[in-house]
């Protein structure tokens, strides 16, 4: 089994550092909470205390052995020197196949691969939005978008995932909405029927669109097995960056691999972007990306089937627990149960209910408060950890939830 290490993150918020001489606008970023509360949970595992893991969003499935195969050989073979910034031919070209069975007409001169998604979603931002803009983005949501919003001097306005909320919040000022589904922290996600009246929208609005969808191949019930792209419209790839990465559906998170198609008009300077940012991303991670994306695809088919297995178990194991509301989530390995009946009944706030769940019966899990102002009543659980870790961990959830109501 694959081990997280990320013991020696950064803080969640810049507050605490004396920023007196570093740029201003480092003020303006935030981290993420998951890495602060992994700290803790290890803080108490090296006082002998058992922890169930459930607050990181990394799959602790192992890579398919093809694609590990595929790195060492590239390594071996010396493919480890500087390559085209916007990424190697062969890797370009298989994304550019991937994005056609997901109905995304692309072509390889319009994909920039960045050293993971979130690189990606820090280009396109840095690239499409001006000091004073406003950004549509789903709250409760990934922190980063905010966070990167914020830091090119425009404002975050939050949404939920549905899209007659999304069309009262446009304005003048509106230039980019941020999708992201499945979503990261709830695992909703958009039908095809919203995604046509989000397109529609977006025509209509004259607007961008950074299209965030790395849990896109992660879905629990569509037959298709991905979730529709906004980039699959006609008149769309003009106005869309669709963002996707290898960490999560190839559990390759330390490999850092991901990319962005996009628009034909921005490529060639979100491209020097890159050059400034990053010169190329690692030739033989690449590689491996090759492999991942033409090789067999039963090790995502048997991960997504695990997933699936486990959301159904939390969704029924949560089910009927007073004071919690746990919604089926769609995609993405995040449950994102509402606990404002536990909230109201006990006094908590949802802080001190995660902070109580992690020291009294050893369960990780993060407060809805790190993904925005609409996920104050929520508590992220992921279900991609160890196996052992999810069963008993909710079982824990569950038995404090009762406890509580008691
Ligand atoms: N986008 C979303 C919505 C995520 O949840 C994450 C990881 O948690 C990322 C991007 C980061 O992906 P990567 O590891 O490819 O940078």
């Amino acid at each position: 089994m694959a081990t997280t290490n990320l013991d020696n993150h950064i803080p969640t918020t810049t507050r605490e550092a004396p920023h007196s001489r570093g740029a201003s606008r480092l003020a303006s970023l935030s981290g993420e909470g998951a890495l602060d509360v992994l700290s803790r949970a290890r803080q108490l595992e090296a006082q002998g205390r058992r922890v169930a893991h459930l607050e990181i969003g990394e799959p602790q499935f192992a890579p398919a052995p093809h694609i590990v195969e595929a790195a060492q050989r590239a390594l071996a073979e010396g493919d480890a020197r500087y390559g085209p910034p916007a990424g190697l031919p062969a890797l370009r070209g298989a994304i550019v196949d991937a994005l056609a069975r997901r109905g995304v007409s692309a072509s390889a001169e319009s994909l920039l691969v960045t050293p993971g998604a979130k690189t990606a979603v820090f280009y396109a931002i840095l690239a499409t939005v001006n000091p004073g803009d406003e950004v549509l983005l789903p709250d409760p949501g990934f922190p980063i978008y905010a966070s990167m919003t914020r830091f090119v001097g425009a404002t975050p306005v939050g949404y939920t995932l549905d899209v007659d909320d999304i069309a009262s919040k446009i304005t003048p000022r509106t230039r980019v909405i941020c999708l992201n589904a499945p979503n990261n922290p709830t695992g909703g996600t958009f039908t095809q029927r919203d995604v046509d009246r989000l397109g529609d929208l977006v025509l209509q609005h004259d607007l961008l669109v950074v299209s965030d969808e790395i849990y896109g191949r992660i879905v629990f019930d569509d037959p298709r097995g991905f979730t529709p792209s906004i980039a699959s419209l006609p008149g769309l790839l003009d106005r869309t960056i669709l963002v996707d990465g290898f960490s999560k559906a190839y559990a390759m998170t330390g490999y850092r691999l991901g990319y962005a198609l996009l628009p034909r008009w921005l490529i060639e300077r979100a491209t020097v972007l890159a050059v400034n940012g990053h010169t190329c991303t690692p030739p033989f991670v690449q590689r491996a990306g090759v492999a991942a994306l033409t090789g067999p695809q039963d090790a995502v088919h048997a991960m997504v089937a695990e997933l699936k297995r486990r959301r159904d178990l939390i969704v029924a194991k949560l089910r009927g627990v007073p004071g919690v509301d746990c919604p089926t989530p769609a995609g993405a390995f995040y449950a994102f149960p509402d606990v404002s009946g536990a909230l109201r009944a006990s006094g908590l706030t949802i802080r001190q209910l995660a902070d109580r769940l992690l020291t009294e019966r050893g369960v990780a899990l993060l407060p809805g408060t790190g993904f925005g102002a609409g996920g104050a009543t929520g508590l992220r659980i992921s279900f991609a950890g160890v196996a052992d870790d999810v069963t008993t961990g909710i079982d824990a959830v569950a038995d404090f939830f009762t406890a509580l109501a008691a």
